[in-house]
C-alpha cells in the first residue's frame, strides 16, 4: 500500500513547508458569540453563523435574547414566551449551521441560547449512557465518556458542534456499523421543553424515548419543535482505531465507494477528481491490547495564522480575477499533497507522524477542534473561517447520495470532469469531496437509505454579482445530486436551491409535522426558513439578478447569472435538465447587456 510522504528535500521542493505554517499549532482567538445586542440588557439582538453569512447575505434580528443556566430557567423562558405568542428559536455557543435555521420569525423574536445549558449530568456506568445539557459540545461528551472508559462509536468530524445543534441537524460521521454514524441514532432519551396551552401554564416538558412515536421526530428536530433541554446517549466501551490512508486511482471509484463503506467501520473517502485519485481511509476498530496512542488533530481544524489566510484568500481571488485554472490546479495539489503527506493531523503518538497505522483509543481519534481551543491573541490566530480573518469564505454543498444510485453519480461526475480537466481543481483547495458513509435512520428527517455524503467546499466571491471559475460545473453536480439523484441536503449545510421540494423526499414527514402541530400548535418555534423546507410555504428559491451565482435560485433567464460578464443560462453538459450559469463568451464583456 504506497502513500506519499514529504521527504525533508521533498518537502522543500513542494512547498509543503509553506501550508504548514498556515496550521501552525499554537492558541488562537475563540470565534466570536454568533449574538450581538446592542444594548447590555440583552435587547436589540442580531445573530448570524459561525462564518458571519447566510446563504443570502442577510443578518438576522431578534427583540431579545435569553440565557438559561438550567432547565427551570427554561422552563420560566418558554412560558413567558409562549403567553406573549413571541416567535422563539435556539441559538448555540458558535451557530454553525449555514443556512438561517436560527433566525426567529419577524425581527421581534427571541433567541434562546444554550450556551450556559453545558453540563454534562450524569455518566451510568453500568448502562453505558451519558445524559448531557443540550449545549454540550460534541467535545465535552468524547471526553467525559472516555473518562469513564466509556465512546461514543461515531460522530462528527468537528468537536465544537453541541448536542442540541446536531440533532437539529442530523449531524453525523461516517459509518455502516452498527447504528450508523448519525449522533441522533445514539439519543435514547430526549427531555423537550415545548409551549403549552393556559391550562398548563404555558409550558410542557415532554420526556421522550424510544417507546413513544414522537421521539422520532425529536432526534431530527430542525429546531422547530421546542427547545431540548438534556439528551441521554446511547455509549459502548472505549475502544482502539487502527488507521491507514491509502491513495489510488479513481478509476474505479464509482465500484468501490458502494461496498467501501461495508468493509471497514469507519471507512472515508477524500476524492481528488481533477488528479483522478482517491485517498481511502482503511479505518477499523482493533483489539484494545495494540500498541498506540495516535492523535487526531485535522490540520484545517487548527489554529490558522491569519495573515497566512489572507495570504491564502488574496491568491484565490486573484485567480478567479484572472481566470488561472492552471493556478488553481497548481495549488490544488500542492494543498492534498501536504495534507496527505502529513496523514492529514493523525500522529501516531500526539506528536509525531512516523507512518500508518496509526492506533489509538477512540476518544482521540474520533474528532478535533483545537482552533477553539483559546486564550485571546488579537486575531493572529483563529479558526480558518473566522470572519474576522480576511481567510476561507467558500460555499459548502453537502448532500447525501443513495449507496445503489452512488456509481452513476460518481461517473456523472467523471464524465464532467473529462469534458472540463480543470473545472474540479478549485475544490481541492479545500482538500476534495469528503465522502461519509451514512447509514438509514428511524428519525422521521434522517436519511432514508444507506448513503454517502459529499461534501464539498469551494470559492465564494466577496461580490455576490461575481460568478466563479467553472461555475456551471459545480451548479451541474448540485443539482445532479440532488435532482436526477435523489439526493438529500444536509439540513445544516448548503445553499437554497437544493432545498427545493426536499420534504417529499421523506416519507414520514406527514409524522413529522402532526407532531409540530401537537408540540407547538402556534408554530411559534417556525419560521420562514423552517416553513420553507417543510413544505409549508414557497419560496426556498428567491429568484432576482445574479441568484444563481449565489445559489440562491436556479437560473431559468439569463439575468439570473451574469449576461454582461458572458455567463447564460444554459443546460447542464452532462445532466441536461439542469440550468446553470454558463460562460460563453471568452472575451468578458462588461456593458450592461451583451449583444
Ligand atoms: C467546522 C465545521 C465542521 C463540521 N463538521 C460536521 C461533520 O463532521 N458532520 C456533520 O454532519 N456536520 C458537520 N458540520 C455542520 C453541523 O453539523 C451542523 O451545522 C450542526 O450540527 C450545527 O451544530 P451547532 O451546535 O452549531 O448548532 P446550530 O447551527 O446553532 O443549530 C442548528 C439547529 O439546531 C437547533 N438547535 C440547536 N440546539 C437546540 C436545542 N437545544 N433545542 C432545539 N433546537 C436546537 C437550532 O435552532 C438550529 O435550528 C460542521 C460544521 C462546521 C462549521
Amino acid at each position: 500500500m504506497a502513500y506519499t510522504v514529504c521527504t525533508a528535500r521533498s518537502l522543500f521542493r513542494s512547498k509543503c513547508v509553506i501550508f504548514l505554517l498556515l496550521f501552525i499549532a499554537v492558541n488562537g482567538s475563540p470565534p466570536e458569540d454568533p449574538i450581538k445586542c446592542s444594548s447590555n440588557n440583552n435587547s436589540s439582538c442580531t445573530i448570524t453563523n459561525s462564518y458571519g453569512m447566510f446563504p443570502d447575505r442577510s443578518v438576522c434580528k431578534a427583540a431579545n435574547v435569553a440565557y438559561p443556566a438550567s432547565e427551570q430557567e427554561l422552563i420560566s423562558i418558554v412560558a413567558a414566551a409562549a403567553m406573549a405568542k413571541t416567535r422563539i428559536k435556539v441559538a448555540t455557543r458558535f451557530s454553525h449551521s449555514i443556512p438561517k435555521l436560527v433566525c426567529p420569525a419577524g425581527q421581534e423574536g427571541l433567541l434562546i441560547s444554550t450556551k450556559h445549558l453545558n453540563r454534562v449530568l450524569k455518566l451510568d456506568v453500568q448502562a453505558m449512557t451519558v445524559t448531557v445539557e443540550s449545549g454540550v459540545t460534541l467535545r465535552q461528551v468524547i471526553e467525559e465518556s472516555a473518562k469513564a472508559g466509556l465512546a461514543l462509536p461515531y460522530g462528527p468530524y468537528w468537536w465544537g458542534l453541541t448536542v442540541g445543534g446536531m440533532l437539529g441537524t442530523g449531524a453525523h460521521g461516517s459509518s455502516l456499523w452498527g447504528r450508523g454514524s448519525s449522533v441522533h441514532d445514539y439519543a435514547v432519551e430526549i427531555r423537550i421543553v415545548t409551549p403549552g396551552n393556559p391550562e398548563e401554564e404555558f409550558v410542557n416538558v415532554r420526556v421522550l424515548n424510544e417507546s413513544h412515536q414522537d421521539f422520532y421526530a425529536a432526534k431530527v428536530s430542525l429546531g422547530v419543535l421546542g427547545v431540548i433541554s438534556q439528551v441521554t446517549l446511547k455509549l459502548e466501551p472505549l475502544f482502539k482505531r487502527s488507521i491507514a490512508y491509502v491513495q489510488k486511482s479513481d478509476s474505479d471509484l464509482g465500484d468501490q465507494a458502494a461496498i467501501f463503506g461495508h468493509r471497514h467501520e469507519f471507512a472515508d473517502i477524500t476524492w481528488y477528481p481533477s488528479q483522478r485519485k482517491a485517498a481511502y481511509r482503511v479505518d477499523d476498530r482493533i483489539s484494545s491490547n495494540t500498541s498506540g496512542n495516535g492523535l487526531y488533530n485535522f490540520f484545517p481544524f487548527r489554529p490558522m495564522l491569519s495573515v497566512a489566510m489572507a495570504v491564502v484568500r488574496a491568491t484565490e481571488e486573484n485567480q478567479e480575477s484572472l481566470r488561472d485554472a492552471d493556478g488553481k490546479c497548481i495549488g490544488g495539489k500542492l494543498v492534498t499533497s501536504t495534507l496527505n503527506a502529513f496523514a492529514f493531523g493523525l500522529t501516531n503518538d500526539g506528536v509525531v507522524f512516523a507512518g500508518y497505522p496509526v492506533i489509538g483509543y477512540q476518544n482521540r481519534l474520533q474528532s478535533s477542534g483545537t482552533c477553539l481551543d483559546s486564550a485571546e491573541d488579537s486575531m493572529i490566530t483563529g479558526c480558518g473561517w473566522d470572519p474576522r480573518i480576511n481567510g476561507e469564505f467558500f460555499h459548502q454543498t453537502t448532500f447525501s447520495v443513495a449507496l445503489s444510485v452512488v456509481k452513476n453519480f460518481i461517473q456523472d461526475i467523471q464524465k464532467l470532469v473529462q469534458m472540463e480537466p480543470k473545472a474540479l481543481c478549485g475544490l481541492e483547495l479545500y482538500n476534495g469531496i469528503i465522502m461519509r458513509y451514512v447509514k438509514a435512520s428511524n428519525a422521521y428527517l434522517g436519511k432514508q437509505e444507506d448513503s454517502l455524503d459529499f461534501d464539498i467546499m469551494y470559492y465564494r466571491s466577496k461580490d455576490p454579482m461575481a460568478p466563479r471559475l467553472y461555475e456551471d460545473v459545480l451548479e451541474e453536480i448540485e443539482q445532479l445530486a440532488v435532482f436526477k439523484y435523489g439526493g438529500l441536503p444536509h439540513w445544516g449545510k448548503n445553499r437554497n436551491l437544493v432545498f427545493d421540494g426536499v420534504i417529499k423526499k421523506y416519507k414520514n414527514a406527514g409524522e413529522f409535522l402532526k407532531v409540530k402541530q401537537k408540540f407547538d400548535p402556534l408554530g411559534l418555534f417556525s419560521s420562514e426558513w423552517t416553513d420553507q423546507m417543510l413544505g409549508l410555504k414557497d419560496g426556498v428559491m428567491i429568484f432576482k439578478e445574479g441568484c444563481a451565482l449565489e445559489g440562491l435560485c436556479i437560473c431559468s433567464q439569463d439575468i439570473h447569472c451574469a449576461p454582461s460578464k458572458g455567463y447564460f443560462c444554459r443546460p447542464g453538459k452532462v445532466y441536461k435538465d439542469a440550468r446553470v450559469c454558463t460562460r460563453l463568451s471568452s472575451d468578458f464583456c462588461f456593458c450592461e447587456s451583451c449583444d
